[in-house]
């Protein structure tokens, strides 16, 4: 098997928000990508400058950050040809490699918007600015290209924000980190997300349990799924006891502690996504991992500390 390395380049209506088509806020403008062996060894590489549809002129913070004029993208090919060209030049037996998820979204929005034909479902790839933030963040925070670069003291010898100068940086940070368990380091795409409950995603890789969910008309239904609620154990998958009860952490995230008699304290995360059909559908990420007593105090402190805020702001909507 070989990963494909790549990153895009994107363009946005150079007008603000009135000047952008709801199909294709983000239009790509060049594609970048190397193929690496299992030995995350440079095989061959790929690059493609794209023709504007919609976006013609730069928009001024792209313009500022790219090394090439409009004029240069005018004798680009369009989308559709470099994306099938890029597709069949990533062969058959290949997995995506990005920093960070948005490069594998805005391409199948752009697919989309031409109606090419979708990429498989599910769609696993590896976010190489996650695995790199879990191996060498103690808060697991993400950096950019740049910093990890410097940060692995790996050369820099040619401009970034070039998609195919990116994408060879990225194979560098793989290489360089050598994650002995890729395979369970994973990520799911969720540009599309499951419809049906029988479609649901539940799967147990580099210790989290994951699950995304079918759509929900709200986050009030959602959280009213008794079967979404139970915390199972991330090691052996028995439903665990509840220590900490739900409570939302923020407009997106919902948190919950539970404890398997085998296996301890099991932090819980929901994460709302908007699902884009209606207003308020959503669906969810759930992640469920393995922590310790002291994980188990500060999510149980946090939620004391919310719930008396609330308090305080009832009390003073009163006087
Ligand atoms: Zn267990």
């Amino acid at each position: 098997m070989n990963y494909i390395v790549f990153d895009l380049e994107w363009n946005q209506s150079p007008y603000g928000q009135s000047g952008e088509h709801p199909r294709m806020p983000f239009e790509i403008i060049e594609i970048g990508a190397v193929k690496l062996n299992d030995q995350f060894e440079i095989i061959d590489e790929y690059t493609s400058l794209i023709k504007p549809k919609l976006y013609k002129k730069l928009h001024r913070s792209i313009r500022a950050m790219l090394n090439y004029s409009e004029e240069e993208l005018k004798t680009g090919k369009s989308f559709k040809d470099a994306c099938s060209e890029f597709l069949k030049w990533c062969g058959d037996d290949y997995s995506f490699c990005t920093w960070g998820a948005s490069d594998l979204y805005y391409l199948q929005s752009n697919m989309d918007f031409y109606y090419m034909e979708k990429l498989a479902f599910p769609l696993k790839f590896y976010n190489i600015q996650q695995i790199y933030a879990d191996m060498y963040d103690d808060e697991g925070k993400i950096s950019k290209l740049e910093k990890a670069c410097s940060e692995l003291k790996i050369p820099e010898d040619e401009p970034f924000h070039a998609a195919i100068n990116d994408a060879k940086y990225t194979a560098r940070v793989l290489a360089k980190i050598k994650p002995d368990n890729l395979e369970e380091r994973y990520t799911f795409d969720i540009y599309r997300h499951p419809k049906k409950k029988e479609d649901e995603i539940i799967a147990r890789h580099a210790g989290v349990l994951e699950r995304i969910s079918r759509e929900y008309s709200s986050k009030q239904e959602a959280m009213s799924d008794k079967d979404l609620l139970i915390i199972r154990c991330a090691k052996c998958g028995r439903k665990c006891f509840r220590k900490v009860k739900w409570f939302q952490n923020g407009s997106s995230t919902s948190m919950a502690i539970g404890r398997c008699v085998y296996h301890g304290y099991m932090s819980s995360r929901i994460k709302f996504k908007s699902a884009g059909s209606t207003e308020d559908g959503v669906f969810i990420v759930k992640k469920t991992e393995r922590t310790n007593r002291k994980g188990y105090e500060e999510v149980k402190a946090r939620q004391i500390e919310l719930r008396e805020k609330r308090k305080m702001k009832r009390h003073k909507e009163k006087e």
